[in-house]
């Protein structure tokens, strides 16, 4: 026998199941039996296409009963795949999804927060610590010999021994505890099935003791007999007819292989018939899965073929950008025998695939026209995956153009590209936006105050992936996209400035180009700016400030890149400059009008020190 510690993160992760999830303690069936429904998935794919186990005696079946009495013990049964040695320890004793130990980063302490992401991250197995104070797993792997007890109180550590069991299979006794004593009774097990298993494609059987009366009078008497009866209707929830189901029944199967605690955003049942044949059910979730940023994040969408399960770890079955969905597609037209890499090419997979995104993209479509708060609620979790999309799927992208949302000066909240194409000046050439790190310092920034003034709408684009996304979007229906912080987007402004201004304030300008020297790739006087002095723009060709900083941050080589500084003619600065003679001043100030430009844009000053020797010594003058 071996004991051994539980990884830090299954330590951790038990106590917060344990004090976060209590109060919706009975999901501990749900996924027990999700593990079972999963176990039989593998194991029935494997007998229909793996010769070495087309021979075993297959019965797929779930079996839950319970033991009353002073200890009173819940068992659950499955004739699944099983585990050995090896999978035990790896399964049951880590958590093997990546990113975990990120996702723990994230817990705050605050249990009903915490309660929420540990929903969203999906509890599993360890949720049966919640009800019981020991978990035995007895299990035997399919086409192996050898079966193994694997033990826990749910404390720090499992033990695993060699055990006795007749078949393949799982069995799993939990003992349980206080919290867990109500579910040793028939009919909090049935209501629980029929609540949460109901569409589970494979039958739970629950036995009982039944009590009858026999006889009359004085010769009654009580009979007790061991009942065992199938509770869910085992029938696959995604080939029903949508007339049968109610939402209900949606949201509960969402639940079951979501592992959410929070009924979805939307679902989307479709039938496809006529030269493809196939089912699909997706869901959206409320909040974005944890891992949807990770690299390495889990696919949500299961395969089946012909309703038997084939794979729920294939990320090719929905683009990248729509990784969040959660779901299932069931072909009636694909081998069961088919490999990953004849899956990855596979035309009939890539059409149902294709036929997906565009009805997931126009569902989306029509819920923001039909409900825009629960749009709204969609957008705070999706903008980003779905601007990714911009220039992932060319094809879909007037779709995903519509569907994007972004923050404005002219709005509150969320604005579409339509929206502002409505509101524009009949002047107005293009659709302005500025990008950069931070909303409000874009909110802030001397490069949009003419815009605002005049009353030209801007977009804020604060996203990290802004920066490399709008840019490429070019036009919207035939209106150009334009960057705030590129040059040549001043052009098509009408200035303020006049042509006596601009002549007086020439010799200034040549005169802060020289002391500014390569620090800067041009100096031109403004024709946006109202409240601020000056502003740093990039030219044409070249990547903004910002651009540059997130190239840096990802550790990326940036090219360096000098900026266009703008100088504002009309403000006290600018104006009072113009008679200055002394030259180390117009030096000092021309720095720092380069300076307090790239701090307003959220850049670095690589030499802060000079930077304040700098401004001491304006400020000594000025005083
Ligand atoms: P998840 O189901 O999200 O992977 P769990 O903690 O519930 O997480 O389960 C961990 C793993 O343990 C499963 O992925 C599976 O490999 C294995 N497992 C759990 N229950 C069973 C079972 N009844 N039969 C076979 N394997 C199981």
């Amino acid at each position: 026998m071996s004991k051994k510690k539980f990884k830090t993160e299954v330590s951790q992760l038990l106590h917060l199941i344990i004090h976060s999830l209590y109060s919706h303690k009975e999901i501990f069936l749900r996924e027990l039996v999700s593990n079972a429904s999963d176990a039989l998935d593998k194991l029935k794919y494997l007998t229909l296409t793996d010769d070495n186990y087309k021979k075993l005696d297959f019965n797929p079946r779930i079996d839950i009963k319970f033991e009353d009495g002073d200890k009173k013990k819940l068992i659950i049964t499955d004739s699944g795949i099983g585990m050995n040695e090896e999978d035990l320890d790896k399964q049951l004793g880590t958590i093997a999804r990546s990113g975990t130990k990120n996702f723990l980063s994230t817990l705050s302490g605050d249990e009903k927060k915490d309660a929420n992401l540990i929903g969203q991250f999906g509890v599993g197995f360890y949720s049966s610590f919640m009800i019981a104070d020991k978990v035995e797993v007895l299990t035997r792997k399919a086409g192996e010999e050898n079966a193994f007890l694997w033990t826990s109180d749910g404390e720090n550590a499992y033990s695993i021994k060699e055990a006795e069991r007749d078949t393949f299979g799982t069995t799993i006794t939990l003992h349980l505890n206080e919290e867990g004593n109500e579910y040793a009774s028939r009919w909090s097990l049935e209501n629980l099935i029929k609540k949460y298993s109901d569409h589970i494609a494979f039958p739970i059987f629950l036995e009982y003791e039944d009590t009858t009366w026999e006889g009359e009078g004085d010769d009654r008497k009580e009979k007790k007999e061991i009942k065992v009866e199938q509770v869910n209707a085992a029938s696959a929830l995604w080939k029903k007819s949508k007339s049968e189901l109610k939402e209900e029944d949606y949201n509960e199967f969402y639940k079951t292989i979501g592992h959410d605690n929070d009924d979805p955003l939307l679902y989307l049942h479709t039938k496809a018939e006529g030269t493809l044949e196939y089912t699909t059910l997706f869901y959206i979730p409320k909040k974005a899965p944890f891992d949807m940023y990770q690299a390495d994040y889990k696919a949500g969408v299961k395969l089946y073929v012909s309703r038997i399960f084939i794979t729920d770890d294939e990320k090719e079955l929905m683009p990248t950008y729509l990784r969040f969905l959660r779901g299932i597609i069931d072909s009636e037209d694909l081998p069961l025998n088919v490999s990953r890499e004849i899956l990855q090419q596979n035309k009939v997979l890539n059409n149902i695939k294709n036929a997906s995104v565009k009805k997931v993209l126009s569902e989306l479509q029509k819920l923001s026209e039909g409900n825009q708060e629960k749009y709204i609620e969609f957008i705070e979790q999706y903008n980003r995956p779905l601007k990714e999309g911009l220039y992932s799927d060319f094809t879909n992208r007037e779709a995903l153009l519509e569907l994007i949302r972004f923050k404005s000066t002219e709005v509150e909240g969320w604005t579409s590209l339509g929206a502002y194409k409505e509101r524009m000046k009949d002047d107005q050439k293009s659709i302005y936006f500025i990008t950069g790190e931070n909303e409000d310092t874009l909110r802030n920034s001397p490069l949009i105050e003419g815009y605002v003034k005049k009353g030209i709408e801007v977009l804020i684009m604060s996203d990290e992936i802004d920066e490399i996304v709008i840019p490429s979007i070019g036009t919207y229906k035939e209106t150009e996209l334009k960057s705030v912080n590129k040059s040549g987007t001043a052009d098509d402004f009408k200035s303020d400035v006049d042509e006596e201004t601009e002549k007086k304030v020439e010799p200034l300008i040549k005169k802060i180009k020289d002391a500014l020297g390569d620090k800067v790739k041009d100096v031109v006087i403004s024709k946006r700016l109202s409240d601020s002095p000056s502003c740093i723009v990039a030219d044409e060709n070249d990547p903004t400030v910002q651009m540059q900083q997130m190239l840096k941050s990802m550790g990326q080589d940036a090219p360096e890149a000098t900026p266009i500084l703008e100088v504002n003619p009309t403000h006290e600065i600018v104006e009072k400059l113009e008679s200055v003679t002394d030259k180390d001043f117009i030096n000092d100030v021309s720095f720092l009008l380069l300076e307090q430009a790239m701090l307003m844009e959220g850049a670095e000053l690589k030499k802060p020190a000079d930077f304040v020797k700098r401004l001491n010594r304006v400020l000594t003058k000025a005083l």
